[in-house]
């Protein structure tokens, strides 16, 4: 297939569900990791065409949704410094806080910039130097290099006042998390293409043969997703577990080498809270020592703090894949994108938003 729209094909779909149903005779509980997986599930439908025995339960691969609390409430509080410019994408500023968000701070005059690029805050830094550029730097293996790629920018051309709010999360750490998880029900795994398109299919190796479970790393269209959830049956089916690549039209084995390269130069691997699920050893990035003055917790001494999270809000379970969104009691009635009670009713990749634009008729209460 060389083109989208035969991604999003019916008549492929349909036969690779056919195929599906044709070669499963047990019931089997699959995760897919991202966010934006879970989101091409809602809106095609794809688990409605599945097999009955087949359950889809969505992973932590959303960016906006693990970023711990700590951290959004560390944005507000910078933001609200008369000193500093806040850039942040735009999915960020509707993440509530411990007491606010980002939307409210700029409301209260806070000087908050969306941005589509860590590159783009380079150029704010750039543009106005009597102010203090602070880029909230956020997501999985996949916006790594460009934020890697934004500090190192910044260090070459010595500028004084651009600094980096880091909140990197690795998706293999988090997976392996999940699996010793004495609840997890997870049998077969769809991988992330975006992060594999940076980092490759080789970190998954170690997962498949540790727990003896089989991955299949899958794009995000329809027919993707279809055949990456073929590939993890047949191997259930047969009683086997191997690392499998689906979306061989960007992800290679080794993935891309000059990616990786400036993560390497310009963050180290250390022990990562995610929100909702807690610390996982080894499952972030932070800036390395040669990086410090680009290291806005650094620059502003911001200092440790720890926050409890809301009670009412089910994301760590919904981020396990131990719940779905609409087995929260606040889903669709006090919880909704208009007024999140949790990262994963406002992100685009978020569960609770995939299941509430495209599943809203399956509130039970
Ligand atoms: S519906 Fe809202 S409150 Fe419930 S888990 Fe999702 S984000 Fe949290």
């Amino acid at each position: 297939m060389k083109y989208l729209d035969e991604y999003r094909d019916q008549r492929i779909a349909r036969a690779l569900a056919a195929e599906i149903a044709g070669c499963t005779t047990r019931p089997w509980v699959l995760m897919e990791i991202c966010g934006g997986q879970t989101h091409t599930i809602m809106r095609y439908g794809i688990d409605e065409l599945l097999p009955s025995g087949i359950e889809l339960v969505h992973g932590p691969g959303c960016p906006v949704c693990v970023t711990p609390l700590e951290t959004v409430d560390k944005a507000i509080e910078l933001a609200l410094r008369p000193e500093v410019t806040l850039v942040s994408y735009g999915d960020m500023l509707r993440v509530p806080g411990s007491r606010s968000d980002l939307l409210r701070a700029k409301a209260q005059g806070a000087d908050v910039r969306i941005a589509y690029s860590s590159t783009e805050a380079v150029k704010i830094a750039r543009a106005h130097p009597a102010r203090k550029v602070v880029f909230l730097a956020i997501g999985f293996e996949t916006t790594a290099p460009a934020n890697a790629m934004a500090a190192w920018q910044a260090k070459r051309e010595g500028l004084t006042n651009f600094s980096m709010l880091v909140s990197h999360v690795l998706v293999p750490p988090a997976i392996r998390a999940l699996m010793v998880l004495s609840t997890n029900r997870v049998q077969g795994f769809i991988a992330p293409g975006h992060v594999c398109t940076v980092v490759g299919c080789k970190d998954y190796e170690h997962l498949v043969r540790d727990f003896h479970i089989p991955i299949v790393v899958g794009g995000f269209e329809p027919v993707d997703l279809f055949e990456a959830i073929l590939m993890l049956i047949r191997q259930l089916e047969a009683g086997d577990a191997k690392l499998e690549n689906q979306y061989v039209r960007s992800v290679s084995y080794q993935g891309n080498l000059q990616a990786q390269q400036i993560m390497a130069e310009v963050f180290e691997v250390a022990d990562q809270k995610w929100r909702g699920i807690g610390l996982i050893p080894q499952s972030g990035l932070r800036l390395r020592e040669e990086y410090a003055a680009y290291n806005a917790d650094r620059v502003f001494d911001l200092g440790e703090i720890s926050i409890d999270e809301p009670v009412e809000c089910m994301s760590a379970q919904v981020l396990q894949g131990l719940k779905k969104p609409t087995d929260c009691p606040a889903f669709g009635m006090r919880c909704t994108p208009e007024n999140p009670l949790g990262a994963p009713m406002v992100s685009n990749e978020g569960a609770c938003a995939a299941y509430y634009h495209y599943r809203r008729h399956s509130v039970a209460h």
